[in-house]
């Protein structure tokens, strides 16, 4: 199958007064069209730094992005804003990426301003609201505000928009990390049936690798900005080749949950 994104010896090097930072350093990985590539590791493994330069909002020190094939990197400005409608991101925090003066319906709708061929007035709201009713939100909810929803439905709604322009690749930043366990279960549930409907491949995101066994296919272990190791989420999560691997399947738990495949996993 096609790779919908292929990271190419990708390095982001920070120069702090003669100390250099290598965030990222030469990590290589591929995502399979509609599959969930889980990217795991501790808080500055170089997680975030990956999202920003896969969604172009940074650039790489060396090494390329590819998404199709096409370097973004390489990309005139026009190329650029035609490629991201095929990519979106889900943040951690739902609220602070949500305008609070802005009705749902248009939060979700505002991606689409991009696109100058997208639907307008009523077929708009149309299409609006059956994405709502798609993520567990109802129509009815198109003219209410962000304060009016909990966590979990805020990021309902960010899923919302972030699916409005159809993208084929949703990069999901800590997307469920600040919710607590059941609605964290539900957001899971949700990005798996939408990987089902719309065959949405997915870049995910988390420190948690107990929700890795939850959703994903792949799985790439990053550690200090460096991928440690990487392969199918079953081989790796049962049969860790790497000592850190290992170290984050057994890191203390404070909370247990069942996996998916009923396995017992950590969840920090
Ligand atoms: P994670 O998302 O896994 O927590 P990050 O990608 O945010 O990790 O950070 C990886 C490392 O890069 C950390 O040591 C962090 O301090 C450093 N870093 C990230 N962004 C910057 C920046 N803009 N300037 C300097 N250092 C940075």
């Amino acid at each position: 199958m096609a790779e919908i994104l292929k990271v190419q010896n990708l390095s982001r090097h920070f120069d702090l007064g003669g100390t250099t930072v290598k965030a990222l350093d030469d990590v290589t990985l591929g995502l399979e069209e509609g599959k969930i590539l889980g990217v795991v590791g501790e808080s500055g493994s170089g997680k975030s730094t990956l999202a920003k330069l896969v969604m172009a909002l940074d650039r790489p020190t060396s090494g390329e992005v590819l998404l199709d094939g096409q370097n973004l990197f390489a990309m005139s400005p026009r190329q650029l804003c035609a490629a991201r409608r095929n990519f979106q991101m889900v943040f951690q925090d739902p609220y602070s990426s949500l305008d609070p003066r802005q009705t749902v319906g248009t939060i979700v709708a505002e991606p689409l301003h991009l696109d100058p061929g997208a639907p307008k007035g009523a077929d708009r709201r149309e299409m609006v609201g059956a994405l709502l009713e798609d993520v567990g939100l109802s129509v009815g909810d198109l003219t209410r505000y962000p304060h009016e929803f909990s966590g979990g439905q805020r990021q309902r709604i960010a899923i919302a928009r972030a699916l409005i322009t159809k993208p084929r690749l949703l990069v999901a930043d800590e997307a469920t990390s600040a919710l607590d366990l059941t609605v964290q279960k539900q957001i899971l549930e949700l990005i798996l049936k939408l990987r089902a409907e719309h065959g949405v491949s997915v870049l995910f995101i988390t420190h948690n690798i107990g929700v890795v066994d939850e959703i994903c296919d792949e799985v790439a272990v990053m550690q200090h900005g460096k991928l440690v190791e990487t392969g199918a989420a079953r081989a790796v999560l049962d049969h860790p080749q790497q000592e850190y691997t290992r170290q984050l399947l057994s890191a203390e738990p404070t909370l247990e949950v069942i996996g998916r495949k009923g396995r017992r996993v950590a969840s920090r």
